[in-house]
């Protein structure tokens, strides 16, 4: 089976219209393509909510810094489609930069404070360019629901507070980390590791792993948490660890102690590939 593939505005908002007309609710996985079962998983989920989901596949200029790997991001449309399709998706989105972007943008989203840590000081101007370009697909489709992935924990937040700083009427819905056997967060960037690399990125996750045993086991200093992960990150062959932080689950501020609901967050750079993944603690 295959599903329809808007290139344009007009085109999506037709075809959402026309779904509209028929009754049906409409949701939205924006995406950047080159999919994988974890993007499938969001969009079986958006399947079991609503009739008809888009599928948006868009690798967004403005969220990549000058030097990131815009140019060598993945584009795989034909199987993307199939995936689509065989997720339950209803139509497919992928719209061209100058479609998206006809005029250099003076309006930008902010998220304030959400953006300070993490992956912020490292992609400056990423998070304004997610939330931007995630607003203008939401103001296109004009999705009931929408679908993100736990893994990009940071970007999550600040989608979850741009709708209701902002009184965009989309439901989010969140899918948890899809992940390889051993253990290894699903990402289009995965496609980038060398041999070596594939076999060491597993110890992300096994990091993210033993600090919550660590938890478990009754450890509450954030600190001493924070060091422990970060020196089982850089004992991973080839590894530079971007950061290791330990966070509120909802403000994503560095906290002194486990108390309520935290996440154990990292980037881990292997050759030339810049991995994230997180755990929440306990
Ligand atoms: P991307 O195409 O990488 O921009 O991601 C599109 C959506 O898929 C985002 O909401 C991500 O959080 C989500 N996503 C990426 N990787 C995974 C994964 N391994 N498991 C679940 N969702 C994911």
């Amino acid at each position: 089976m295959s599903i329809p593939i808007a290139t344009t505005i007009e085109s999506i908002r037709l075809a959402v219209s026309a779904a509209r007309g028929q009754g049906r609710r409409i949701g939205l996985v924006p995406t950047m393509g080159a999919l994988h079962e974890g993007h499938a998983s969001l969009i079986r989920l958006a399947a079991s909510k609503v009739d008809w989901v888009v599928v948006s596949i868009f690798v967004n200029p403005t969220q990549f810094a000058p030097g990131e790997d815009f140019d060598r991001y993945p584009r795989t449309l034909e199987a993307d489609a199939a995936l689509c399709a065989d997720a339950g998706a209803s139509a497919i989105f992928a719209p061209n930069p100058r479609e998206i972007y006809p005029k250099p943008l003076l309006t930008w989203v902010e998220v304030d404070e959400l953006g300070k840590h993490l992956c912020g000081p490292s992609r400056p101007g990423h998070f304004r360019g997610v939330a931007t370009v995630v607003l203008k697909l939401f103001n296109i489709v004009l999705p009931d629901v929408a679908v993100f992935g736990a893994k990009d924990a940071q970007q999550l937040r600040i989608i979850q507070r741009m709708v209701i700083d902002l009184n965009v009427p989309t439901l989010i819905e969140v899918g948890p980390t899809v992940r390889e056997a051993d253990g290894l967060a699903l990402s289009s960037r995965n496609r980038y590791l060398s041999l070596a690399e594939r076999s060491a990125a597993p110890g992300i996750h096994r990091a993210l792993h033993g600090i919550r045993a660590r938890v478990a086991a009754g450890e509450t200093d954030a600190e001493r948490l924070r060091s422990a992960l970060e020196a089982e990150l850089i004992a991973i062959p080839g590894a530079r660890v971007d950061y290791a932080s330990i966070v509120d689950d909802a403000t994503l501020q560095p906290i002194a102690k486990i108390e309520a609901p935290a996440l154990a967050a990292v980037a881990v750079v292997l050759g030339k590939t810049r991995l994230i993944d997180n755990i929440t603690l306990p």
